[in-house]
């Protein structure tokens, strides 16, 4: 007789694993399945010749509510948060940012009345209550906010920093002004990176007594009435379980979901948040005083990590990333992506060809698989699908949170909503 698991988690990320981490406080058996060779999903870092590669920038908010929900699971942060300020670019022209309290004396880009504009905005970011913004898009919020144009400009480079989203003109002012107070607490860069927390989640889990399969790709989801669910692997080995808790993509959850389900419609438009990214290795940098920078009209950034956080194996070499955010109507060419990305490099660390270690391009990676619209958040109230037994976690499917936040989120909620349920059983 094949073994029925209590819970089947489909992917070892940071939701997959916030979710198994609480549930092996609970008497129920627990698998996770993990499609590629390593855990991690898109929170892993790569060795690569010695650095630490993250799958590109990747800055934790100090203060948000996935700190608290891991510092809950014991999970303990090393790193240091990257100073406020560096540089705006615009047509090629360096600009001081006015995100700091000598970045605004510096800045040439606002005028003494945008000065005083954009002070007055930032106050009312911290103090506002996302909640009373639900009905609005983030530029309808910026069209109120701000009567300057360069301010409204700069908060929505401000918002895109902080979230990713670069389309203002869709995303839920709730959900954008959230994350965008989280993080002006500020943010780290973490040591080793964030394959650390991975590792101390993994690490619990095992001695919990949760077991991982890698190389386990759920091909199909099955329920018939009283059946245990059956799970179909890639290989074709069945595995049964009482319930499942899937933290991949949802369009690829409705694929290998063989009923027709009612939230079909809503999964399918959900879009994602997607980026260019090119992370580097170098000997050393050109310019050590060009540590983060941003393009103004183009959706660019650029950090040094590697002055905040260990991020090689002999703490000898800089790593940085340069990432150029996509609007989601917007037609990729992959292959002008790397060379756009490194032009933006040039700008500002001119010869840095010269001194690379390793380098990679990811030119199209999924950041956050749902772009946060208005209203969106009702869909997303509970864990449980509307195929009873069948929850679902991720950085999609938390109603009022994204990335990491969503993902440790969204993977509480479900492990708590799964604990509940069988309590009633
Ligand atoms: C370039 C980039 C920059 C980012 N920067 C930040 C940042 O600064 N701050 C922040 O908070 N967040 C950031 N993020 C987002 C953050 O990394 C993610 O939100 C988080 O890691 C998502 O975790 P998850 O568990 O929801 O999904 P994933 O990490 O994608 O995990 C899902 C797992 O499920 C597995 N899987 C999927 N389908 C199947 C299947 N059928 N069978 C078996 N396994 C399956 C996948 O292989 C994957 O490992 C960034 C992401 C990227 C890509």
């Amino acid at each position: 007789m094949n073994k029925t698991w209590d819970v089947v988690i489909i992917g070892g990320g940071l939701s997959g694993y916030v979710a198994a981490n609480f549930l092996a406080k609970t008497n129920l058996s627990v698998l996770i399945l993990e499609k590629g060779k390593k855990v991690g999903g898109r929170a892993r870092t790569d060795i690569v010749q010695d650095q630490y590669f993250n799958l590109g920038p990747h800055a934790f908010y100090q203060s948000g509510k996935a700190r608290a929900t891991l510092e809950e699971l014991g999970i303990f942060f090393e790193g240091k948060a990257p100073q406020a300020g560096g540089l705006l670019i615009e047509n090629m022209k360096f600009y001081t940012a006015p995100f700091s309290p000598i970045g605004l004396l510096k800045s040439k880009l606002l005028n003494l009345k945008d000065r005083f504009e954009w002070i007055t905005s930032l106050t009312k970011i911290k103090q506002l209550n996302p909640d009373d913004f639900a009905t609005l898009t983030f530029q309808e919020w910026l069209s109120q906010t701000a009567k300057s144009e360069h301010v409204q400009l700069l908060l929505s480079i401000l918002a895109r920093l902080a979230t990713y989203c670069h389309a203002p003109e869709k995303a839920s002012a709730k959900v954008i002004l959230s994350h965008l107070q989280h993080a002006m607490r500020g943010v780290v860069y973490l040591d080793g990176g964030w394959q650390t927390i991975i590792d101390q989640l993994h690490n619990q889990a095992v001695i919990s007594g949760v077991q991982i399969h890698t190389e386990s790709n759920v091909k199909q989801i099955e329920k018939n009435e009283i059946e245990p669910f059956q799970l179909t692997l890639s290989t074709n080995e069945i595995i049964q379980s009482k319930q499942v808790l899937y933290t991949g993509s949802p369009h690829e959850l409705n694929k290998i979901v063989a009923d027709c389900h009612p939230q079909r419609n809503f999964f399918d438009q959900i879009v994602p948040i997607k980026a260019a990214t090119l992370d580097v290795a170098l000997k050393k940098l050109p310019n050590p005083n060009h540590l983060f920078a941003l393009g103004v009209t183009e959706p660019y950034y650029y950090s040094v990590h590697s002055n905040y956080a260990q991020l090689s194996k002999d703490r000898q070499s800089t790593i940085l990333h340069v990432l150029k955010y996509h609007h989601p109507d917007e037609k990729i060419d992959v292959r002008a992506e790397k060379s756009n990305l490194e032009k933006f490099l040039d700008m500002i660390q001119p010869g840095w060809r010269n001194y690379v270690i390793t380098c990679r391009c990811l030119p199209n990676i999924t950041v956050s698989h749902r772009l946060p619209l208005v209203g969106d958040e009702r869909e997303l109230t509970q864990s449980e699908t509307h195929i009873p037994g069948l929850f679902i976690a991720g950085d999609w499917a938390s109603p009022n949170a994204i990335l990491s936040e969503g993902a440790v989120e969204s993977g509480k909620q479900a492990a708590k909503e799964i604990s509940r349920k069988n309590e009633v059983i």
